[in-house]
């Protein structure tokens, strides 16, 4: 008789939560996941709310501006205009399509699904609505959520969350924040047809990302219609007969229809039950894990968001997959994986898109000293004739002593698609002697990676 009812119990249905159940149920292992949601919510925020809805409504945001430059190329008429409720019906279709993969997945692998919020009553035990389960290994793979700071009328806010099936469509909307999600959603909300006004807090939005790369985006997202406030906070909100009226801390007003709270996510701890078992927490309840993703309770681990660490989808995949090995041992024929945080490559679907892979510039230049930049800002061949004024812009950080490409920037259309191939060069540790040995495929945006020869200035 074995002494636990599972060999693994995984507590959260995300991106992270499902991958490691299945991937250890393929082992062979007992394995049970809990999903608060229940199965409805199986995929987590990447599925339900996050990635895939998101990035089916930048979609929907870019027939907008190609509508419009289609009558450079000859085509006429009228464009054509957007129908909120079939872009919210389609995409709930398909999200619900996907919850049941998802289900299907975990189910013919054997995983055994529960349905409600997991606690954990001690280092080998969680209760699901009442019943307790033993397990030799626990899980926490329960995501973040959104973090909305203390201010008068927060109460009147919504978060990305509520931004999905909102109703009424907001002919006016203010996004506050200048992270992914805020300047994400400003440029899909202005693609749908809302007036965007974007606020955020400090000099230049998306903190941590290349500064050539945050002045180029800020600037192309103003020049597509959004109204972007820098140095600029709210000071209180109130409803009123005119709509959600936003008094700003320089004493102006905005009036608006709705109002996105887009101000980071904090891990979503509450109510598992970690004080009472002693798992060790950090800063907004992060659960602290060490390189093997256990805590410092030996049965217990932690993985993905809920870590606050990199907060990506792929991430989190990844971890679960190093975890899975580490606890079962890796798939037969199949060496043991490891995670590397190194050269994470990122895109932000802003309009243009980011895509990004390793450093900096400045990050650069303090980790490797002496750096080459490689610069590119161009009107991509498609806007000779479409009458738009948006333009690319290709960077690449170089170390000196090594000519490694540390650093791959861009903002254009696609960025993260031509990223990721760029990243598999990086991660490798390609030199800028490889990229400029490589053909460029012609006439592409992408080939200018591999054919810019003048360093700009040092
Ligand atoms: P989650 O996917 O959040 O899953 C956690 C699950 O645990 C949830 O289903 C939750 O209901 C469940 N849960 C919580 N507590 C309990 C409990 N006590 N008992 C049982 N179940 C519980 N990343 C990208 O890589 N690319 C993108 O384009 C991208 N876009 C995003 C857009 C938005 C708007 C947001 C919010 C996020 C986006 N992300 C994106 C981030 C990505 O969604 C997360 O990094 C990823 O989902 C993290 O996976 P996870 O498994 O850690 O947690
Ligand atoms: P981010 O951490 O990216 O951005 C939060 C933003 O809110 C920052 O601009 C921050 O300003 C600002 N902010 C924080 N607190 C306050 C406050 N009290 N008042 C005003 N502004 C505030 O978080 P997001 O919520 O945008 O996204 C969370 C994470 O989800 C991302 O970091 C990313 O990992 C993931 N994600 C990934 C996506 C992708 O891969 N494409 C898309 C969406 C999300 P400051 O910089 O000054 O601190």
């Amino acid at each position: 008789m074995p002494a636990y009812d599972f060999d693994l119990f995984v507590v959260g249905g995300g991106s992270g939560g499902v991958r490691a159940a299945r991937m250890a149920a393929q082992r062979g292992v007992r394995v049970a996941l809990a999903e608060a949601a229940g199965t409805d919510g199986l995929g987590g925020t990447c599925v339900n709310v996050g990635c895939i809805p998101k990035k089916l409504y930048s979609y929907a945001a870019h027939y907008s501006e190609a509508f419009e430059e289609s009558h450079g190329f000859g085509w006429e008429g009228a464009a054509p205009t957007l129908n909120w409720a079939t872009l919210k019906a389609r995409r709930k279709k398909e999200i619900t399509r996907l919850n049941g993969i998802y289900l299907q997945l975990l189910t013919n692998t054997g995983v055994q699904v529960i349905n409600g919020f997991a606690t954990l009553v001690d280092a080998n035990t969680v209760a699901v609505n009442g019943q307790t389960h033993s397990a030799q290994h626990i899980l926490i793979a329960t995501g973040g959520t959104p973090h909305v700071p203390n201010m008068h009328g927060r109460e009147l806010v919504l978060t990305s969350n509520d931004m999905f099936d909102l109703d009424p469509f907001p002919a006016r909307l203010l996004v506050v924040g200048g992270g992914y999600i805020a300047c994400e959603f400003a440029s899909i909300f202005n693609g749908l047809g809302s007036k965007v006004t974007q606020l955020y807090r400090g000099a230049q939005v998306l903190r941590g990302f290349d500064d050539e790369v945050r002045h180029f985006i800020a600037a192309e997202m103003v020049k597509a219609g959004v109204d972007l406030h820098l140095g600029a906070s709210v000071r209180a909100l109130e409803r009123t007969a005119q709509g959600l009226e936003v008094k700003l801390e320089d004493g102006s007003m905005q009036v608006v229809d709705a109002v996105l709270y887009a101000t980071g996510r904090v891990p979503n701890v509450q109510g598992l039950g970690l004080e009472a078992v002693g798992v060790v927490q950090g800063k907004e309840g992060a659960v602290v894990v060490n390189d093997d993703y256990q805590t410092n309770v030996p049965s217990i681990y932690a993985l993905g968001d809920v870590t606050a660490r990199i907060q990506l989808t792929p991430v989190a995949l990844g971890e679960a997959m190093v975890l899975v090995d580490h606890l079962f041992g890796p798939q037969v024929g199949k060496a043991k994986r490891g995670m590397s945080y190194q050269f994470i490559p990122t895109a932000v679907f802003t309009h243009p898109n980011i895509g990004t892979g390793g450093y900096t510039e400045i990050e650069a230049r303090k980790k490797f000293g002496n750096v080459t930049i490689f610069r590119s800002e161009f009107k991509a061949l498609k806007h000779t004739l479409s009458g738009s004024t948006e333009r690319t812009l290709m960077k690449l950080v170089v170390q000196d002593a090594t000519d490694r490409v540390v650093g791959l920037h861009m903002v254009g259309p696609d960025a993260g698609e031509i990223v990721q191939g760029f990243a598999v060069a990086m991660k490798a540790g390609a030199t800028k002697a490889v990229f400029d040995s490589t053909i460029g495929i012609h006439p592409t945006v992408a080939e200018e990676f591999v054919t810019m020869r003048e360093p700009v200035g040092k």
